[in-house]
């Protein structure tokens, strides 16, 4: 007997009939005498329907108010999965965030979760009852509704498998793991077997939205067993417990798999794009000490993450251009927060441009090989692709260019590292 967490995403709860065959996945794996808790996200576009109702209302509009409309997806969801597997002859219900509860911090529509009261919970499956949980909502301490950011109901799996120490949480989603890169945008991505936390955290924080961000660094941290796996699956295919899909593992579970001749040592696991940012250079800044303080110490308090950053060399009269990025969403307050100190900061003009996208490269490969940079620059110099600015990390680099070239550049960068799939 094994306790398993299984997650199913947006387009996999898209409709009744979608969910039949997700209550079909869920009563095999309780079949096979395993507990089972189920996290689901709202129907695709739900969530998405839900956040323009809002806007449409007010559009400076109450976080708190916010989260009480978009977390009613996944409970419309979970109801229903319920119910689908009453009608299968399952013994099952629905845990609403709030009546667990699923504990957060205050951070309405990016709160975090702090803590799961699991004993009722544990206790009814052990009954052999199928936990039905809604991802992305949970509770605040002032005991208000709250929601985990977008795509969080990933992070509401793992928060549940760390809770109920489950043996494993599967993500099913609409592809059937993690591959070299986004498998719509490249038909020739690889899927991988494995990935490690720490890369797996990177793509997913460069704009690999097959997982969101959180939910690995939580993974990480509480050594929750991962695999990523597709719910669109026929009769025949192999069960989940035979690991069909991705698994996230450590650095030490990916050694093993190389000796083993299961995985190549890889320079590059994968590429990401993300065109959710925008570029803001102010222009003829002040080359002088608390300058750039100045202008990152008013978005940091407004809570806008600052991305890329650029300060180019002082030219004439001690004066020089800062080009950064902030998520797209954050551009009009931003923008309002630095006109607003104009005369403190000292910047002749604000040009922004939203028409930008970061294509990112990570592997941990990287740590130990050169050239990884200079072949993602030539490959793309090569096909007249124009780089406005750099970042690294250890084991990432990105580059910042035209948004119309973002498939062109992914395409390119991936056939360049010797990713595409043969045949
Ligand atoms: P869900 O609704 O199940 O949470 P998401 O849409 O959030 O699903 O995430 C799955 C999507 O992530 C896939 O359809 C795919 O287009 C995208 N994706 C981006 N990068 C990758 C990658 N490296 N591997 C697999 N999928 C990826
Ligand atoms: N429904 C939420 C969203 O669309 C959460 C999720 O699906 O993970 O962002
Ligand atoms: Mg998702």
């Amino acid at each position: 007997m094994a306790r398993i967490v299984m997650k199913f995403g947006g387009t996999s709860m898209a409709g009744t009939e979608r969910i039949r065959r997700v209550a079909n996945i869920v009563r095999a794996q309780a079949a096979r005498g395993d507990q089972v808790a189920v996290v689901v996200s709202a129907m695709a576009g739900e969530t998405d329907r839900l956040v323009n109702f809002c806007r449409e209302a007010n559009p400076l509009y109450d976080p708190a108010e916010y989260d009480v409309v978009v977390a009613s997806g996944e409970q419309v969801t979970s109801g229903l999965l319920a119910l689908t597997l009453q009608a299968l002859g399952c013994k099952a219900r629905s845990w609403l965030g709030w009546q667990l509860p699923i504990r957060t911090i205050e951070a309405h529509a990016k709160a975090r979760v702090e803590s799961i009261e699991a004993e009722a919970l544990i206790a009814a499956m052990a009954a052999g009852e199928i936990a039905v949980i809604p991802g992305f909502q949970g509770l605040s301490e002032d005991n208000r509704v709250t929601t985990l950011g977008r795509g969080g109901s990933d992070t509401s799996a793992v928060a549940v498998a760390a809770a109920i120490k489950a043996d494993r949480c599967d993500i099913y989603t609409d592809v059937d793991g993690v591959y070299t890169t986004d498998p719509r945008i490249v038909a020739k991505a690889k899927k991988q077997k494995a990935v490690t936390y720490e890369e797996m955290l990177e793509l997913a924080s460069v704009g690999a939205k097959v997982l969101q961000t959180r939910s690995v660094g939580l993974a990480m941290k509480e050594k929750v067993r991962v695999q990523v796996l597709s719910s669109f699956i026929g009769e025949g295919a192999p069960p989940a417990d035979d690991l069909p899909g991705t698994m996230i593992v450590s650095d030490e579970e990916m050694d093993e798999l190389v000796e083993k001749g299961l995985m190549e040592r890889q320079l590059v696991t994968g590429i990401a794009h993300d065109k959710n940012e925008a570029k803001v250079i102010l222009t003829r800044v002040p080359d002088r000490p608390g300058a750039v303080a100045n202008i990152f110490e008013p978005l940091a308090a407004a809570s806008i993450n600052v991305d890329m950053i650029i300060q180019n060399v002082g030219r004439d009269k001690g004066e020089t251009d800062v080009t950064f990025t902030v998520p797209q969403a954050d551009l009009a307050r931003a923008q309002a927060l630095l006109e607003d100190r104009r005369s403190e900061i000292g910047f002749n003009r604000i040009i922004t441009d939203s028409k930008i996208a970061k294509i990112s490269v990570v592997g941990v490969g990287m740590k130990s090989h050169a050239g990884v940079a200079s072949t993602m620059f030539r490959a793309l110099s090569d096909r007249g692709i124009n780089i406005q600015a750099i970042s690294t990390s250890e084991i990432k680099i990105s580059v910042m260019i035209d948004e119309d070239e973002t498939e062109l550049a992914v395409r390119v960068l991936h056939t360049a590292y010797g990713l595409d799939a043969v045949g």
